[in-house]
């Protein structure tokens, strides 16, 4: 999925709209807010500096992706606020932060 969206951005400078549309997956900007905090401290780590702002996108998959129990459990870190992805139950099951749900525009760096 990362893959199919940013090596269109890496080739062209743009996204490939019509994936988008088929796939009804939207992206949004990380919110500065949260550039700072421990869901991107990995990064941070290995750069030794906060990422700008402007430089990570959420991929944020249709509701239809996931089961009945985890639709409205997708982080908003367009949004300002906290984070809160599920209650921690719900986290338990899923495993480990979604890091492989956001995507760096700078294509000399990643996450994982
Ligand atoms: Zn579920």
């Amino acid at each position: 999925m990362i893959r199919k969206i940013v090596d269109p951005i890496v080739k062209t400078g743009g996204v490939d709209q019509p994936f988008f549309e088929r796939e009804g997956v939207t992206l949004v900007e990380v919110h500065s807010n949260h550039l700072a905090d421990h869901w991107f401290g990995t990064w941070s780590a290995q750069y030794e500096r906060t990422p700008p702002p402007g430089s990570f996108l959420q991929i944020v998959p249709p509701g239809h992706w996931f089961c009945e129990c985890h639709q409205h459990s997708v982080p908003h870190f367009e949004l300002p606020g906290p984070i809160h992805s599920g209650n921690r139950a719900a986290r338990r099951r899923r495993g480990p932060p979604e890091f492989g749900m956001l995507a760096t525009l700078d294509p000399r760096s990643t996450l994982t």
